[in-house]
């Protein structure tokens, strides 16, 4: 895994979409960089009385189509660039799915498999705390990340409400069903990056039935994604976590292999393999699909080459370097980028959000319906947009499309003063 600062690679992005627009290079710098980044310093107290310090991170990167929109990631490898990163890419995936939000990202620097569910619990609200006065329903709504989920979002929506001295469930998605989450967004992630997938497959006239995937990364998104594919008739051949992979030519069954990784801590060990393998291995095997779902700048120029996959949807954010993306498009490998193959999650966020404003909840079929809808419907568009305008990749048509879209908002609005 490369060492690739992604707050660049989301420059180069912008940067090569830019190249097919008609926009001053003010514009494009504005759209490059964050609006602002709150960094603060959380002192909490552990079970055993001491104090420790975790550094934490929120940037608001662009508001011009709505409230800043993304999630919050617990990770020791969190840095202020890779949480901008990140909420600029939260923006250009909002509009590539055209709902009406803008992006934003946060990020604690912890390992959380270090600490009690209470320690947890105090440092999220710690956390929540200093978010308080930048959040709000119209203002910046955050959701789950890696290593987050239901229980902080529940616990960062007690904490605003208590201090607000409101009721706001919309004030971050997320959230457990009975804290006013919405059916079908835990899957939203996995099952996004299945429908474009399917997509890509359809437009290269190849079956998605009998065809092979490999999983890299076996977290809330990679597991679904592995799951929904192997409904759909897919063998996953090969699935990985952050301490190795395993192999089985005639398909794992997803579902069995989550129930031991939830069991052991791990998918490496699982009895039904035929061999283990690395993550690198995983990435360069000759399937149809293969999905990257666990972080940033896992194919970078390196491994590019080797790549042997025909269609690569990104579940996860980030995950091949632009230096690999240029590789990867000589060599005629499909990619679904993350701005439109993810999208799934916030797109579930929206739903969730315009739920808890009207207080008045969906069922799952219609959130599903709804979600493969806005896939599928935009999906076309950036595939309009690669054909009709001769762009380069699907990725860089996502970046064209998405800007067109942000650069309108901003420009109906005006300058002020
Ligand atoms: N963290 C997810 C993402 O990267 C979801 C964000 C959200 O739901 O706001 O897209």
């Amino acid at each position: 895994m490369s060492d690739v600062n992604p707050y660049q690679s989301l420059r180069t992005q912008i940067d090569e979409a830019a190249q097919y627009l008609d926009v001053a290079d003010g514009q494009i710098e504005r759209l490059k960089t964050p609006e602002r980044v709150l960094e603060t310093n959380l002192s909490v107290e552990m079970d055993d009385g001491s104090i420790e310090v975790f550094r934490a991170y929120r940037s608001q990167f662009n508001g011009d189509r709505g409230p800043y929109k993304g999630g919050i990631r617990y990770h020791p490898g969190v840095t202020r660039d890779e949480v901008k990163a990140l909420s600029g890419w939260m923006v250009y995936k909002t509009a590539t799915s055209d709902i009406p939000l803008g992006g934003g990202k946060g990020g604690i620097v912890i390992d959380p498999s270090d600490y009690s569910e209470a320690e947890l619990e105090r440092i999220t609200r710690a956390f929540a705390e200093e978010l308080t006065p930048l959040i709000g329903v119209d203002r910046d709504v955050p959701a789950p990340d890696v290593n987050t989920g239901q229980r902080e979002m529940n616990w960062i929506k007690d904490t605003y409400e208590t201090i607000e001295n409101t009721t706001e469930p919309g004030v971050i998605t997320g959230k457990d069903i009975s804290s006013g989450g919405s059916e079908g967004r835990v899957e939203a992630t996995g099952r996004s990056t299945v429908v474009a997938a399917s997509e890509a497959f359809e437009y290269l006239g190849k079956d998605l039935e009998g065809a092979t995937v490999a999983v890299q990364g076996y977290g809330n998104a990679g597991w679904i994604a592995a799951k929904l594919i192997y409904e759909m008739g897919a063998n996953v051949v090969a699935v990985s976590d952050s301490s190795g992979g395993i192999y089985r030519e005639e398909s794992f069954d997803p579902v069995a292999v989550k129930e031991f990784k939830r069991e052991t801590g791990s998918v490496v060990g699982y009895p039904d393999a035929d061999r283990e393998l690395t993550n690198d291995e995983l990435l360069t095997l000759d399937v149809d699909l293969l999905v990257p779902a666990a972080l940033e700048n896992a194919i970078d120029e390196q491994l590019a080459p080797d790549i042997a996959a025909d269609v690569i949807s990104e579940a996860a954010n980030g995950p091949i370097t632009p230096a690999a993306d240029e590789i990867l498009r000589e060599e005629d490998v499909l990619v679904v980028p993350d701005i439109l193959a993810n999208a799934g999650g916030v797109v579930v966020s929206y739903f969730e959000w315009v739920q808890n404003r009207q207080r008045f909840y969906w069922s799952e079929d219609r959130v599903n319906e709804e979600l493969d809808e806005t896939i599928v419907d935009q999906f076309q568009t950036l595939i309009d947009a690669y054909e009709s305008r001769d762009l380069p990749s699907l990725r860089i048509a996502a970046y064209v499309v998405a800007l067109e879209r942000v650069i309108d908002a901003g420009e109906e609005a005006g300058t002020w003063p």
